[in-house]
Parts: structure tokens; sequence; C-alpha cells
């Protein structure tokens, strides 16, 4: 696929910090706000926001199927309606303004002060009005360390997993963005298992290491979505961190899977990598057996590699990488997930959020939540501060980044980070 956004010999005349994520071949989308500046959409470069809404009104976005009020806007879903060839257009507008070799913008000084911010004023808002939100459970790796732990290690995946991409709905009004700090959940837990369940703060808060993919609109209810045809359907991408309560999932998850224990909060990064900035990343994925229903088949790459890391920050100290893990590791990939979900009829609307499920690698230090890294509490990890955790504490903050590199080009998501308050009284 030829995306000229995509060139990795493309520079810019905007300034951009060597390893910065944010080179002119991302491009990710968000919506921001300043002291002045009411929220509207904007795209990242280097230490930039490049302001959309100003952009379109000194006429930089003619011939685009796109109005003012796309841009001028809180979320970006009225984008998005414009689906994917809207939001390719766009993009590669946007790099052509952005190159260096091209100044219709550049030369304009009155205009570039207008439309270029430094990120330093800026604050980045929700970036999707999100309407439903499913999270899959797509790592080997995690299902099988999970079922090793809690059930049978010589059947540690059920016998569905081979066959299903497994996955749950999630709540959507709890998904919040990088930055807000939330509160530790309180619940029933059940701490001695000879005697009666008790209503505590959650003992063991977990993250889940996730990517997630935000949708454009899909088609009618009945209808369904085929892996061919997936990546049309598909927006792009952010960092999830899929908040757990270990010890209130224990409880309540049999029959019908997690419900309080996840839907306190989960946290989503601010930019949208595009799926088409992600396109010279993709790698395949692992093999599959047994072979997969016809639905399932898919023809292709249809993976990412997307290096992944996970770190803990206690109150006023350093951070401590604990975990490095990649996307590529994932044993469903995405056009497989929304094929599943749409086998049987049900639609997905612009900005559905779906997440990926756990990332855990192979390797003990690649596992994508405290309940692998730690297992179970009986591995406590060392940080750098000399202290010791088995899950996560009050006032740690956790942070996950990620990002591709190749042929010299390097595509980031930036970080997703959150710090955890006591249980309110
Ligand atoms: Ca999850």
């Amino acid at each position: 696929m030829n995306i000229p956004a995509n060139n990795p010999l493309l520079t810019s005349w905007v300034e951009v910090p060597e390893h910065s994520d944010f080179p002119i071949q991302n491009l990710p989308f968000g919506i921001f706000k300043t002291a002045q500046l009411t929220p509207r959409v904007g795209v990242r470069i280097g230490d930039f926001v490049l302001d959309l809404k100003t952009l379109f009104v000194l006429g930089y976005l003619e011939n685009l199927p796109f109005e003012l009020a796309d841009f001028d806007t809180f979320y970006l879903n009225g984008l998005m309606k414009k689906g994917k060839k809207g939001s390719r257009d766009l993009r590669n507008r946007i790099s052509k303004l952005l190159q260096a070799d091209f100044d219709d913008l550049m030369v304009n000084e009155h205009h570039v002060a207008q439309v270029l911010i430094p990120i330093s004023q800026v604050e980045m808002c929700m970036p999707v009005q999100i309407g439903d939100y499913t999270d899959f459970y797509s790592s080997r790796e995690h299902a099988t360390n999970v079922g090793t732990m809690f059930r049978d290690p010589a059947n540690a995946l059920l016998p569905n997993w081979l066959w299903i991409p497994v996955g749950y709905h999630g709540r959507a009004s709890s998904v919040i963005l990088s930055g807000e700090a939330f509160y530790r959940p309180k619940g029933q837990i059940k701490p001695d298992p000879a005697a009666d369940p008790i209503f505590a703060a959650c003992r063991n808060l977990d993250f889940e290491l996730e990517t997630a993919f935000i949708t454009f609109d899909g088609k009618p209810l009945g209808d369904s979505i085929s892996t061919a045809e997936a990546e049309e359907f598909i927006f792009g991408m952010v960092l999830f961190n899929d908040w757990s309560a270990r010890d209130i999932q224990t409880w309540e998850y049999v029959p019908l899977g997690p419900f309080l224990a996840k839907n306190f909060a989960s946290s989503i990064s601010a930019w949208i990598v595009t799926l088409d900035a992600l396109e010279p990343f993709k790698v395949s994925s692992p093999e599959q057996h047994p072979e997969v229903l016809s639905y399932l088949k898919y023809e292709g790459l249809k993976s990412y590699d997307i290096a992944l890391e996970v770190a803990i920050q206690p109150e006023n100290s350093v951070e401590t990488v604990i975990s490095r893990s990649n996307f590529k590791y994932m044993y469903w990939n995405m056009a497989q997930q929304l094929a599943h979900h749409t086998v049987n009829g049900c639609n997905i609307r612009g900005g559905d959020l779906m997440g990926s499920g756990t990332i855990s690698g192979p390797t003990e230090d690649s596992y994508g939540s405290m309940l692998e890294l730690a297992w179970k509490g009986t591995k406590p990890l060392k940080l750098n501060d000399g202290s010791e955790r088995k899950f996560i504490q009050d006032l740690d903050t956790v942070i996950l980044r990620g990002h591709c590199e190749k042929d010299g080009v390097r595509i980031g998501f930036g970080e997703v980070s959150a710090k955890v308050l006591p249980a309110k009284n």
C-alpha cells in the first residue's frame, strides 16, 4: 500500500527531537485545549501540536471532505465519520504541509505561529467519545499463566481458547485519559477461603499492559466484517491499561466473567496512532493450531512490531521498568478480533474501543501484569528505590509506553500513566 505520509525519507521543517515518538511519519490525532483555545482536534509533531481547527479556518484543508465542526469539537468522532479514506487523505495533506521541501505553510510565519502550539502549553483531552468498550483475552502466554496459577498447569488453556478470540463487554463510562488519577476500588473479597467474604478496599490492585484499537462506523446490525475488511474499519491504536482488582475478580468472576473487578477505571493514551502510520511495522502473528474456522482465517501480515514497557513510579521516587513486551506476541490479531466480534451480526460504531487483552511475552520479564510478574504475590518485585511490590500500592503511578522502529523511523504512542489514590472512605 502506498501511503505518501509513510515515506521514511520525509523530513519536516518543524524541528523534531532525536528519538521523538512523533516524527512526520507518525502524525497521530488527539483533542487538546490551552488556556486560550477551546477543545479542538490536533495532530502531534515533535514537541508541537498542530491546531487543525485554525488550519482549516486559514484554508489549508480545502478539497477534503471535512467541515469546521469536524475540527472545532470535543471529540474525534465527527472526523471519523469520514472513514478510512477521509482520515488517510487528511493525514497525507498534513504531512505535505509539514514537509521540509513544501513551503505553502512554512513561509507564512504568522500562520505558523497560530497553528503550531508548544506541547508545554497544551492540555490533552479525551480523544473520542467511546460508545462501547470490549476487552479481549488474546495473549496465549497470559492466558496460560493465569490458567496455570488459578486452575491446572496441565490444562492451563480452557478448551475454547484456541478456537475463539475470547472477550467480554467492558464499561465505557470509566475509561479515563492518561494522567487522571483514580481511587482504589472497594468491594467483596475473600482473603480467607474458609470464611465468608468481607467488604474492603482491594488489596491486590493490578495493571494490565494492553493496546486498544478504535473503530470507524461499521455495518448495519445483522452484517459482519470479514478479516479482509477489518482494517478498513479501524482508525488507529492507543496504549491501554485495563486496571484490575484481582481479589474482587477471584470471588466474582464465575460464571459471567469480570464485573466490578474491571469497571472502576481503564486508562488510555491521548494520541491515536493511525493504523496507516503503523503499516510499515506489520509483522506475522504466531502460527495457529488447530486451524481456525474459516471466518477467522486471514491473509497477509496482520500484527505489528510494537515494543512495549511498563514502569512503576512510587510517590516522590524514581521509576523502575518492570516489564518489556511486544504486541507481536498476540495469538489473535485485531482483524480476527473484529471478525469474531461481528460474526453474529453485532454492529460496531465509530469510537468503539477494543482492548487487546494483556500482552504477555514468553519470558518472565515480559509479562503484562503484576499477577504474573510477581507470580500471585510469591515473587515480589524489587524496585530501584529498594522497596518491593506484589501488587500496586497507593500513590504508585503506573506508566505504559510503546513504539515501533524501522528504517530509522520511530513511531511512538507516548505514554499512558495513572496514579492510584487511596480508597475513598
Ligand atoms: Ca484486560
